[in-house]
């Protein structure tokens, strides 16, 4: 079984033209047709999950449940193919395994100290202060609110819970926080303050009313803590206690409010379960987007060939006469930043400056509803395909042409406009757009301006947020739930996913890091795994046995050799290493395709899928004014 690594599918039979000058050779028994098994293995793993409740009780907390609410099973699929009804397999099954912990008096002794300790005590935020003018609070917040560095407390978490309680921090740890009903209780918030933006300056964490939060995780390590006692806050609305429906839909937004107010029934909804919403929040939050997210698109639709570079190309469109858009983007921090989380490329960064004139412009002004002029976004039916169907069609005026087995180019289109310009679309920061047909990721279209810039907002923070997205990165507040199928977002009966946003991510909007997290660094290396190994069995099963030459077996074998490495190394956790073996045993495999003749692309061209289902991802500015 475990030499069994790539499964050849018998009934695909592809005829090689072997070069006269190889030698033919026999194929390596594991690469030999395997009837009983037609598809790539699946990594199957156990991912062992540490529960751990701090200032609670064990009576606080019903623990089935909270069970109740827990996830079975992780099955990743590929996100926006799915829109289509396109499944592109991962291979990644999961289980999760949880193992529960109630911290000792002498743990949060010690932990509340140490808040109260690097804690600096403050003004209530806005939004305490709005929750205290609640027609159904349950008490009034204050008079003075400490406010914590968040990124210590979830160091703090994990150093304390490896050494004081024996904890594998290897494996996924969420710490629930609860200092309230202790008579060293403050109320407080937890801040990040150390990422200014780095092209205005504007610093989120230390100006910002809605960046005041309640959870964090991803700075250090495996673990997020979730602090119901802290807030209350503005980015889950949970300081909101009196109205169900926040967006008028006639859906009420579930939320979980301050610890305090569980037991109370006169809010817009009776809180009587935390251990249930607990459970909630454990399932949609940690486990779904941050732990084990699942892809947006495909991450090997932006894979270089074997040998070949990753490029950002961005095209940078001029139409604000009083300023220049290159004083508004640090390539060198997109290209730093992205090299940092695939580190198994070699990352090339190209901007290129130019008046917004001609066929763009045009395309511009009609995405923005500034020209009404009928065009190829009549084929789609929506003016927001505008930018897309332009610059398809456009593409070769505007990027490097595609080259066979070369390079992997992502265009990016940066529009340096005004407030006025950005017409009906003003507020949106940019979307990593797709094909509009199946799924795959196409260009990424960006915006700033001089109000946009007054916000905080320049363009390397979305550069490096859309091309995240671009290679396969969702958000930490929308994703996938596997044990029922569902695709979801933050709204109605899942609102509180917004807490995802409260973690270390580039792919957040909280504009707290600039940077990749370790969860993002853990979810892409898995994806890549399994993409990379999937299709390399792809790639083998083209290959008929038999008639391969030995230099091509050669290759296979040593293909063999590193996705058994991948494989130990991805139940060992250490995914960084299972991305690289992955790849390496990929570039094997296609080199060996390569030598038999065979010409295959990085990814099979996807299917036309029927109608899109799910929603286009866009990403807007969320609490402009605060
Ligand atoms: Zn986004």
């Amino acid at each position: 079984m475990q030499r069994k690594i790539f499964v050849l599918l018998g009934s695909i039979v592809l005829m090689l033209l072997v070069s006269s000058a190889a030698l033919a050779g026999a194929v390596p028994a594991s690469f030999e047709s395997s009837p009983q098994m037609n598809a790539p293995q699946t990594l199957n793993t156990t991912f062992k999950i540490n529960v751990v409740f701090v200032g609670y009780s064990a009576g606080d907390i019903n623990l089935p449940a909270f069970q109740s609410q827990l996830p079975t099973t992780y099955d990743p699929i590929v996100r926006y193919p799915a829109f289509y009804g396109i499944n592109l397999p991962v291979n990644i099954h999961g289980d999760y395994a949880f193992d529960y912990t109630f911290t000792p008096t002498s743990f949060n002794d010690a932990f509340f100290s140490y808040l109260t300790s690097i804690g600096k005590s403050k003004a209530l935020t806005d939004y305490q202060a709005a929750y205290n003018d609640q027609v159904n609070k349950t008490l009034t917040v204050g008079p003075k609110s400490l406010y914590i560095d968040a990124p210590s407390t979830e160091r703090w978490l994990m150093t304390h819970g490896r050494d004081d309680l024996g904890l594998d921090i290897a494996n996924y740890t969420v710490f629930f926080v609860n200092w309230y009903g202790r008579s060293d209780f403050k109320f407080h918030v937890y801040t990040k303050t150390d990422v200014a933006d780095p092209d205005t300056g504007y610093n989120f964490g230390k100006v910002r009313q809605t960046r005041k939060i309640i959870a964090w995780g991803g700075s250090y390590g495996r673990t997020w803590f979730y602090d119901l006692s802290a807030g209350p806050e503005a980015w889950t609305d949970n300081w909101n206690v009196d109205d169900a429906d926040l967006d008028g839909n006639g859906v009420m937004e579930y939320r979980m409010p301050p610890v305090w107010e569980y037991g109370n029934t006169s809010g817009y909804r009776p809180f009587t379960d935390l251990s249930g919403d607990l459970g909630k929040v454990l399932r949609w939050v940690a486990i779904d987007l941050l732990f084990t997210s699942s892809p947006l698109y495909d991450p090997l639709a932006s894979a270089p060939f074997p040998g070949k570079k990753k490029k950002v190309f961005v095209n940078m469109f001029e139409d604000d006469p009083s300023a220049n858009g290159t004083k508004w983007i640090d390539m060198q921090l997109v290209h730093d930043n992205l090299g940092q989380f695939q580190r198994d490329y070699k990352w090339k960064v190209v901007l290129k400056d130019q008046q917004l004139t001609g066929g763009a412009k045009k395309a511009f002004r009609i995405f923005t509803g500034l020209n009404g002029s009928n065009d190829c976004w009549n084929a789609y039916g929506d003016p927001f395909a505008e930018l897309f169907c332009y610059f398809d069609t456009n593409r070769n005026q505007y990027l490097p042409k595609i080259k066979p087995s070369g390079p992997y180019v992502g265009g990016i289109f940066a529009f340096n406009t005004t407030d006025n310009n950005l017409g009906n679309q003003f507020g949106l920061l940019g979307f990593a757009d797709d094909n509009w047909v199946s799924g795959n990721p196409s260009y990424v279209f960006e915006f700033d301006s001089p109000g946009y810039r007054d916000l905080g907002y320049g363009f390397t923070t979305t550069t490096i947020h859309e091309f995240g997205h671009h290679i396969g990165m969702s958000h930490p507040h929308d994703g996938y739930d596997s044990t029922s199928a569902t695709d979801f977002g933050p709204s109605d009966d899942l609102y509180f996913a917004w807490s995802g946003d409260e973690s270390h991510t580039i792919m957040h909007y909280l504009d707290l890091a600039d940077d990749f997290g370790w969860f993002d660094n853990d979810n892409m290396n898995r994806f890549l795994t399994g993409r990379y190994l999937t299709r390399a069995n792809e790639i083998a099963a083209q290959m008929q046995s038999g008639e391969t030459s030995r230099e091509a077996n050669a290759l296979l074998e040593q293909a063999e050799s590193r996705a058994i490495e991948a494989r130990a190394a991805f139940q060992k956790m250490d995914y960084a290493r299972a991305a690289s073996e992955a790849k390496a045993s990929f570039d094997q495999v296609w080199r060996a395709a390569k030598l038999a003749g065979l010409k295959v692309p990085m990814i099979e061209p996807l299917p036309q899928g029927g109608p899109r289902q799910g929603p286009k991802m866009v990403d807007p500015i969320r609490f402009p004014d605060n």
